[in-house]
């Protein structure tokens, strides 16, 4: 058997065995396994939509409907009319469940140290990691399939995310990139407690402003990724919001359809190194730049605005880099130069920006290649 079926299989046989060990053990409850994480999550949080558990455990609605309805027959939660908005229900575990909660996190402690013993401590925080990116990787693939756009970030004005104009701004999670400089992992990686914000509220927001914001500035990790993405665009533009789209560019094909189809008016395309050295700085093996290349002329050929934003990283962007990208765009309307300066997660500490007497040389050698060149802090 091969690396991937190994993994694979124990997963399965270790899916198979909790939950086996749990209906046993929660049996006399009235529980089962299925139920579980579920009810932990409105003991948790009290007061949880069925919206939000959907979103933290990408479970489908059908399921949580079943789940949240068997909880409340047997007696575990009930279902509240959320007071600040009529049209949601809010959860809440009821006294008899909270009796048994203690119960329950003491089985599944048991459970834990059974499955975690003879396991070497200092090699199981590095397995963690990797499992957490492939749970991740998952994830984000069962997003890319919902039916609505999710967005979980959401700066409601900005003066200067679309170019003089009022915009609002609204962040997706998931990306295909794994850049080491990332500065939005939290969106690439979604943690348990990241929320999704509510569909209505942004669409009533919008309906409401039209006319007051001017534009709608679609940031990510990738909005491209996203298929639903389009049918967002529409509604935007049927509300006459001009839209910007930030890409790392590896989606040429849809990027093009949403240009001629004029739901898109500004794009961001965030360049990370020469074609060489691209894959690396993304933080991947291999990596197709023709489809970066792709992008470009696409920007380059259609009448929207557009500008190349080059994140400047000491280690990644060496004079050397720069003057095989600056080769490789040729020339662009707008150019935009941001000194890399963010050491929030460990990855990044071991970054560094680019030295501020450098900055002067990187000036010269990029402006000869744009209509316009920017730098920004
Ligand atoms: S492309 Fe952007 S969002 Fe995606 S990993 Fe790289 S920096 Fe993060």
């Amino acid at each position: 058997m091969d690396k991937q079926t190994d993994v694979l299989m124990n997963l399965s046989v270790l899916y198979r065995s909790t939950q086996k060990y749990y209906d046993r053990m929660l049996f006399s409850m009235k529980l089962t396994y299925a139920q579980l994480p579920i009810l932990i999550m409105i003991y948790e949080r009290e007061g949880i939509s069925m919206h939000d558990i959907a979103q933290s455990g990408v479970y489908d609605k059908g399921t949580i409907s079943k789940t949240v309805k068997h909880l409340e027959q047997n007696g575990f939660i009930t279902i509240m009319t959320s007071e600040k908005d009529k049209r949601n229900k809010e959860l809440y575990t009821t006294d008899y469940a909270k009796q048994q909660m203690s119960k329950v996190y003491e089985i599944r402690r048991d459970w834990w140290q059974h499955l975690i013993q003879n396991i070497d401590p200092s090699t199981f925080d590095e397995f963690l990691a990797s499992y957490e990116i492939m749970a991740s990787n998952a994830r984000a693939y069962a997003e890319s399939q919902q039916e609505n756009l999710v967005f979980f970030e959401w700066k409601k004005v900005s003066v200067s995310a679309y170019p003089d104009k009022m915009a609002t701004v609204l962040s997706i999670a998931g990306c295909n990139f794994c850049c080491p400089s990332c500065t939005k992992s939290d969106l690439v990686y979604i943690p348990e407690n990241r929320k999704a914000i509510a569909d209505t509220e942004i669409r009533q927001y919008l309906e409401k402003r039209a006319g007051i914001i001017e534009a709608v500035c679609i940031e990510g990790a990738e909005p491209l990724m996203h298929p639903h993405l389009k049918e967002f665009l529409k509604y935007v533009k049927d509300l006459h919001y001009m839209v910007k789209i930030n890409t790392n560019g590896s989606f040429p094909s849809f990027l093009q359809e949403l240009i001629e189809e004029k739901l898109v008016d500004y794009v961001s395309l965030s360049l990370k190194s020469g074609p060489r050295s691209y894959a690396k700085t993304i933080g991947m093996e291999n990596f197709d730049t023709s489809l970066i290349s792709r992008t470009l002329e696409i920007l380059k050929e259609s009448a929207i605005d557009y500008d190349v934003t080059i994140h400047l990283i000491r280690q990644f962007h060496t004079t050397s880099v720069l003057k095989s990208m600056m080769n490789w765009i040729s020339h662009v309307k707008h150019l935009i130069l941001v000194p890399f300066n963010d050491y929030s997660s460990a990855i990044q500490k071991d970054l560094c920006s680019i030295q501020p007497k450098k900055l002067g040389s990187i000036i010269e050698l990029c402006q000869p290649y744009c209509d316009q060149l920017e730098v920004r802090e």
